[in-house]
């Protein structure tokens, strides 16, 4: 047990992603990957996890700034992660 630093993060029961949007606890099935080109280099990447129910909201987000670049659904792999 370490005294300084940052907390350990709380165990995550299932390990699962969770959706980005505020207050949802919801599986994530959607990756919405986004560039803010006044913060980040044209390669850069973010990433927000959305369930299919926030998607749409979460992108049109996005969108209504340009910031958004791509949705990819969830794979296996990185539900492992
Ligand atoms: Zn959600």
């Amino acid at each position: 047990m370490t005294s300084f630093g940052p907390p350990d993060p709380p165990p995550d029961e299932t390990s699962a992603p969770r959706c980005s949007a505020r207050g949802c606890h919801h599986d994530a099935a959607w990756k919405l990957l986004w560039n803010n080109p006044k913060l980040h280099t044209p390669d850069r990447r973010k990433v927000w996890l959305a369930c299919a129910e926030h998607r749409d909201q979460l992108a049109a987000f996005l969108e209504a700034r340009s910031f958004l670049r791509d949705v990819l659904p969830m794979t296996p792999d990185d539900a492992a992660k």
